[in-house]
């Protein structure tokens, strides 16, 4: 049974005093939640704090991005060893705002994604259509490009990396971010399973394994519908990881959708016993 995972996403907000209450509340809430990891990636600045704020709690950390170089003159770039050396466990890639903002391309967020690799961190690989892709009929065909560098174009050695280091894939339809407006679960579930397919194509054993998170405007009052469909493995949150009661409520919105799908894999596997 695969774990949810609940990821925030800072994005550009956060200062010291304001993270500490946060990080601490989010300690005191979330431990002992069956079935569900949390995390969150904030600003670089801030690694250092949520590694000592958070280093004895079950919540992990991450950043929001590696540089695609690994070393040298490249002013202001940030490498993904260097974050592990703040006890990171996660780095998102290629994340909408990213490949909108800054022009990154499909190869540029696979050079990201294998250095968040040799580094050990587990990414989080950001896919998703824009609405006119989605209007036009294109939505899958848009993730399947997407996604063809990290299904076909890791060697071996890096694709054993990303089982070993448990990557993630977070479908995030770009017309449902941060616009209040969510993909039906319906055609989340749609997209998860097509994604999950793709990656069957290379290895069936890690496609049933790897976690495929939904972001796009989720929050408490549509997590649950989300949350409980069979390919959606937890969520990628903007808005919602910015307020501690929203963020717990969907921890334990996953938790509770984790234990309903493990009680009715139970009962299905029960045999009934009948007397002659
Ligand atoms: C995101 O930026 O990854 C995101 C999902 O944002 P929001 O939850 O605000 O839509």
């Amino acid at each position: 049974m695969r774990e949810k995972l609940v990821i925030g996403n800072w994005k550009l907000h956060g200062g010291l005093l304001e993270n500490q209450g946060l990080l601490n509340r989010l300690k005191q809430e979330l431990h002992d939640l069956d079935g569900v990891a949390t995390a969150v990636c904030l600003p670089y600045v801030y690694l250092y704090q949520a590694q000592d704020l958070l280093q004895d709690s079950s919540i992990a950390w991450g950043a929001q991005n590696v540089s695609q170089f690994t070393e040298g003159a490249f002013t202001s770039c940030i490498s993904a060893k260097m974050v592990a050396e703040f006890g990171c466990t996660y780095t998102i890639i290629g994340h909408s705002e990213r490949r909108a903002l800054k022009l990154e391309s499909n190869q540029v967020a696979t050079k990201r994604l294998l250095n968040a690799l040799h580094a050990g961190l587990t990414p989080i690989f950001c896919v998703g259509e824009t609405q006119d892709e989605r209007d036009g009929n294109m939505a899958e065909l848009i993730v399947r490009n997407q996604m063809l560098n990290v299904v076909y174009g890791l060697d071996d050695e890096a694709f054993a990396l990303a089982k070993k280091f448990n990557m993630v894939i977070a479908y995030e339809p770009v017309w449902a971010i941060g616009t209040g407006e969510h993909a039906t679960p319906e055609q989340a579930q749609r997209m998860h399973a097509f994604i999950r397919m793709m990656i069957a194509e290379r290895d069936r054993e890690f496609a049933e394994q790897i976690r495929i998170v939904y972001g796009g405007s989720m929050a408490p009052k549509n997590a649950y519908s989300l949350l409980s469909m069979p390919d959606i493995d937890g969520g990628l949150l903007g808005r919602a990881a910015l307020v501690a009661e929203d963020f717990v409520d969907i921890c334990k919105i996953a938790s509770r959708c984790y234990q309903q799908k493990t009680a009715v894999r139970e009962s299905s596997r029960a045999v009934p016993v009948f007397e002659a």
